[in-house]
């Protein structure tokens, strides 16, 4: 199959991810991605060991550690009182209990490192302002256009072109898209801006009757990132780029502890951002054309999964690429493997959100209750050990 041409739709951090695994491996890749340059305004994410190992496993340790950040550890923080509680093992113990480490990036750098492995490989694997609009298969090949009019011809499609996928609406429909009533902020601060020192060196989710806060560090610890989920169903855009105003931000966590008012103060451009909830599809592959990603189970950010599961699928859909001789017989193995896993972190991350916001946090008392029973040592581990000793470079394909 090394003769195989895969065409990508979409040069996300799934897209990349997919790409850089194929090239690995002896394959050709075209990355069509719609925009005039891979870049990404400032956002943070979080990598979970599953997603590590992964990026390991593609020859990306030192880069990613020259960029990362390695948090100490995770707290649960109360909106008011600030009370502090463990959350999940990060920095030593993560490698301990899960073999890779929990790191926090900026997605404009992990882009980077990404797109640069590839460029090494192959410079003209990734072509910009080639935005996808017609898939058609035609016995062995697929054949794809592009808004300029221009087509490709490939043996097989792989579309990894995030929440509002043409390429998914093409091959199985419409997904209904259902408002949460809920608003995320975003946010980068300049550590050297904020005088709480625990915020350089810890990740944090604030927790509140409606609304929570994730803080954590990215680029080396030079920049703090912020998001804010809050219940408000006035604003219903889907878009990384929809700037807000931090005067907004400020008033949607009115009352909240001095360390989540300070942090919102001192962001440059806050983002605001309405989140959606779909449904995961099952099958998402139909002959030689499949997704991944946001594409095929775009997931609510409340586990900080739907990047980590992006790269999974990645490099899963490369090694069963690897391991079949017919095409289309992998891309269905791809599916199989990862359709299940896709689907429980949509429904888990869904049922974060009543952990996140709830009435018990009212008062410092049931506070105190509530948070140990959703966040003792057990329950921790019955919620995030599946999702982070996953092992996307050994899995069965
Ligand atoms: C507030 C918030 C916080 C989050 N935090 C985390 C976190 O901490 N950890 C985590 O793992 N996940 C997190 N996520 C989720 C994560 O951002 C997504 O799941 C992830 O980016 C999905 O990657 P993807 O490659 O599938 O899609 P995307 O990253 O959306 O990439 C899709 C790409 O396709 C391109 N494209 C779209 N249409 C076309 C077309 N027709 N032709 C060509 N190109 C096209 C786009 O321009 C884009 O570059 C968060 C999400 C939100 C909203």
């Amino acid at each position: 199959m090394s003769d195989t041409m895969f065409l990508i739709a979409g040069g996300g951090l799934g897209g990349l991810s997919a790409a850089l695994a194929l090239l690995k491996r002896g394959f050709k890749v075209r990355v069509l991605e719609q925009a005039p340059q891979i870049k990404e305004v400032g956002a943070g994410i979080q990598l979970g060991p599953n997603g590590t190992r992964v990026l390991f496993h593609l020859g990306l340790r030192d880069a990613l550690f020259a960029c990362c950040y390695e948090v100490r550890r995770k707290e649960i923080r109360v909106w008011d009182s600030g009370d502090r509680y463990q959350f999940v093992s990060t920095g030593a113990s993560a490698v301990n209990k899960y073999g890779a480490p929990y790191v926090t990036v900026h997605r404009a750098d992990l882009l980077n490192l990404l797109l640069d492995a590839i460029r090494r490989i192959d410079p003209d694997a990734v072509q910009v302002g080639a935005k996808v609009e017609r898939i058609r298969q035609a016995d062995a090949e697929v054949h794809v256009t592009l808004a300029d009019g221009s087509t490709l011809k490939g043996s097989a499609f792989v579309g990894a072109d995030g929440l509002h996928s043409i390429t998914r609406r093409q091959l199985f429909g419409d997904t209904p898209a259902e408002f949460t009533g809920g608003v995320a902020w975003r946010g980068l601060v300049p550590a050297g801006k904020v005088s709480s020192e625990f915020s350089r060196t810890v990740g944090t989710t604030w927790i509140g009757l409606d609304g929570h806060v994730v803080t954590y560090p990215v680029r080396r610890g030079e920049l703090i990132n912020v998001v804010g989920h809050i219940e408000r169903d006035d604003w219903r855009i889907e878009s990384w780029t929809e700037p807000g105003e931090k005067s907004e931000f400020l008033q949607d966590f009115a009352g909240w502890h001095p360390d989540v008012i300070e942090l919102i103060s001192n962001i440059d451009q806050p983002f605001k951002w309405a989140l959606f909830l779909r449904k995961p599809l099952l099958v998402w592959t139909a002959g030689r054309c499949t997704l991944l990603g946001d594409a095929c189970h775009p997931t609510l950010p409340y586990l900080a999964q739907g990047a980590n599961m992006a790269i999974e699928d990645g490099l899963v859909l490369a090694r069963c690429i690897e391991a079949y001789e017919d095409v289309e017989t992998a891309l269905k193995r791809y599916e199989q493997v990862r359709a299940e896993r896709g689907a429980a972190i949509v429904h888990g991350s869904a049922a974060n959100l009543a952990r996140f916001h709830n009435p018990r946090l009212a008062n410092p008392e049931t506070a105190r209750d509530y948070v140990m029973e959703e966040w003792n040592p057990q329950t921790i581990a019955d919620r995030y050990d599946w999702i982070y000793s996953y092992d996307a470079v050994n899995t069965a394909v």
